[in-house]
């Protein structure tokens, strides 16, 4: 590692080859350079040596990407790591905001705020690796979106960093503001292709009094997918609710000594949160409409009763990894929930049309589907067939092509199916008048 002006950078092998790769299939290549900037400041001097050098800049938080955002496509790039700006700087209980540098881990910012007795509800399953920043630049969220909503719904100002150096503040610490347009709004989700996001400030709630997790599991999915509305309708809005499809089950069994209920076709997961009184009662009509479902229900109230109930959800991703004679392809749809079942039958439809499993689970309150396309290495093409046609049937059921992770480059060659050409010019002369040199992670989305 060396120092530029007082900055660790790198373009020794072993640092650059490690910042070649994402949590995603995308294969990257080697950046000329790695830095680590731990203020602002470093973040501009960095940016303007790399564009006087005619470097790209492609920002990276951690690295959890699942859709190749942060991984270098041209040789001649500098990664932008945010890793070491950790620092949280601000957590006020009165205004009930904090604020942030762009690197600090979701799960790290979130242990802090119990002892504040403050909550901060973006969830993603990564939450104990990923940044912040990474959160804000693919506006992430997780299971507890049904109820309190994804990252923009709480980022009230952010500090960018754009391509020219300028660090400009965008939003501010009131929850109402109509003065012009919200430029903050732009960078959210902008997956690092119009600045880079060195500071950001949140909205954060009081810590609600207490949680309580049911696990149903259904003879079949139309049921499981009837209780959602259901639930709806009696006003009890979850604070989670996650769904696994036959598919899943089924490599819960062959690979996991986790017991399931005989006969299971679909489990839902889902949880109250709230007063401890008025969660009770709210569990029992639950339960009362499960039951009329031909649910079997298992109800857990302490932590770690809670964390069992969560085994078979949290085992998925990691179990479907370790099967090493399949790849993977993952996309993660949303549609909306009327129309959450719809697309579930007609995935396994596709599926079956073209002889390649896709396993099914997500967030079943916000329609958001993980499909995982299993293939043999000699399928990839095929496997790339049937992800562009359940991406045609997600936006026909009036869905979207990515409901977490973003374009990045895995879903480029696939935006043309949600977007109109008129909408893509649209975007991309925005992103010129933030970077008109095309510098900022370019190649993504587009
Ligand atoms: C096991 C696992 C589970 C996951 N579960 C979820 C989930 O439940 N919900 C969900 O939404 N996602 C999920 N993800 C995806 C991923 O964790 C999120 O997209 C996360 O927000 C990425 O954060 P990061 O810090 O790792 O960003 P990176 O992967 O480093 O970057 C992601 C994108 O953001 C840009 N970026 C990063 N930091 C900045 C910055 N400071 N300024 C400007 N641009 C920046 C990068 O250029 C890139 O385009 C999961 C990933 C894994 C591996």
């Amino acid at each position: 590692m060396n120092l530029l002006d007082g900055i660790e950078i790198s373009s020794e092998k072993e640092d650059i080859i490690c910042y070649s790769y994402d949590a995603s299939y995308a294969k990257g290549v080697a950046p000329q350079f790695v830095a680590w900037p731990r203020n602002t400041e470093e973040i501009s001097k960095l940016i303007k040596w790399a564009s006087n050098k005619g470097l790209k800049i492609v920002p990276r938080g951690a690295g959890t990407g699942m859709s190749g955002g942060a991984i270098p496509i041209d040789s001649k790039s500098i990664v932008i790591s945010l890793e070491k700006m950790n620092q949280i700087l601000d957590i006020n209980s009165k205004n009930f905001t904090v604020t942030v540098e762009a690197g600090v881990i979701n799960g790290e910012l979130q242990k802090e705020l119990i002892i504040y007795e403050l909550f901060y509800p973006p969830d993603p399953a990564s939450l104990d690796y990923c940044t912040i920043g990474g959160n804000v630049a693919t506006n992430a969220g997780g299971p507890t979106a049904i109820k309190y909503g994804v990252t923009r719904n709480y980022v009230m100002e952010l500090e960018v960093v754009l391509s020219n150096g300028n660090i400009l503040t965008f939003g501010g610490k009131t929850t109402k503001r109509v003065v012009g347009y919200e430029i903050k709004e732009l960078f959210i989700g902008s997956e690092g292709t119009l600045g880079i996001i060195s500071k950001v400030t949140l909205r954060v709630l009081p810590q609600p009094e207490d949680i309580i997790t049911l696990l149903i599991s259904f003879p079949n999915i139309e049921n499981a997918g009837l209780l959602i509305p259901q639930i709806l309708h009696k006003s009890i809005i979850p604070r989670a609710v996650e769904f696994l499809d036959n598919s899943c089950l089924q490599i819960i069994k062959e690979n996991t000594n986790i017991e399931l209920i005989k006969d299971t076709e679909a489990m839902i997961l889902l949880e109250l949160d709230g007063e401890v009184t008025s969660i009770k009662r709210e569990a029992e009509r639950v339960i009362d409409i499960a039951k009329k479902l031909k649910g079997d229900i298992k109800v857990a109230t302490d932590f770690y009763s809670r964390q069992n109930l969560w085994k078979a959800r949290r085992c998925i991703s990691p179990t479907i990894l370790k099967m090493t004679d399949k790849k993977k392809i993952n996309l993660d749809i949303t549609v909306p929930v009327e129309n959450l079942s719809k697309a579930l039958v007609s995935i396994k439809e596709i599926s079956n049309l073209s002889k390649i499993p896709a396993v099914c689970f997500g967030h079943a309150g916000d329609g958001n589907i993980h499909v995982n396309i299993l293939i043999n290495p000699d399928e990839v093409n095929k496997g790339f067939e049937m992800a562009k046609k359940i991406f045609e049937l997600t936006v026909s059921l009036q869905g979207a092509i990515s409901g977490e992770h973003g374009v990045g480059v895995t879903k480029k060659q696939y935006i043309e199916i949600q977007l109109s050409k008129r909408q893509i010019e649209i975007m991309k002369a925005l992103k010129r008048v933030f970077d008109p040199k095309d510098i900022m992670n370019p190649g993504k989305i587009f």
